[in-house]
């Protein structure tokens, strides 16, 4: 008799706080692995099934807008702040990077030499003025020469 009143106690019938509170906690730990391997697997998926961004901008129109860009910006570079040149002619650059999911529209973007384009990559402006400060990327080489 007494033996098949604890196994009813077994089956759940009375669980004790304890054991309730160690369920939930388990059920939560299985919950969240589940989250972080689900949030795993669509990054991947996303990283395999993204292919790279890249400028829609193209031919005449975007001749006309790196023109107008350049002049708005008094024919500075937006990220070294020197003036444009014939060797160093202006480009479009993409305040935020289309890597870091910056798009066309016109806010976001600005005439930048190649050269610096180039040397700034997906990087922030922000840090593409601190290396060009302290030397750690050289300003396009001026042709007063
Ligand atoms: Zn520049």
């Amino acid at each position: 008799m007494a033996r098949r009143a604890k196994e009813t106690d077994c089956k759940g019938a009375a669980l004790t706080r304890l054991d309730y509170e160690k369920l939930r906690l388990a059920a939560k730990a299985l919950a969240e692995a589940k989250a972080d391997r689900e949030w795993f697997a669509k990054q991947s998926a996303r990283k395999q099934s993204k292919p790279k961004k890249r400028s829609g901008l193209r031919g005449p129109q975007k001749r006309r807008l790196v023109i107008a860009l350049a002049e708005q910006q008094g024919n500075l570079c937006a990220l070294c702040e020197q003036p444009f040149t014939e060797s160093h002619p202006p480009t479009i650059d993409h305040k935020q990077p289309l890597m870091h999911g910056g798009t066309d529209r016109i806010a976001n973007l600005q005439a930048a030499h190649g050269w610096c384009n180039r040397r700034r990559g997906a990087m922030s402006i922000w840090m593409f003025r601190r290396m060009l400060a302290n030397g750690r990327i050289e300003p396009p080489p001026s042709e007063e020469s």
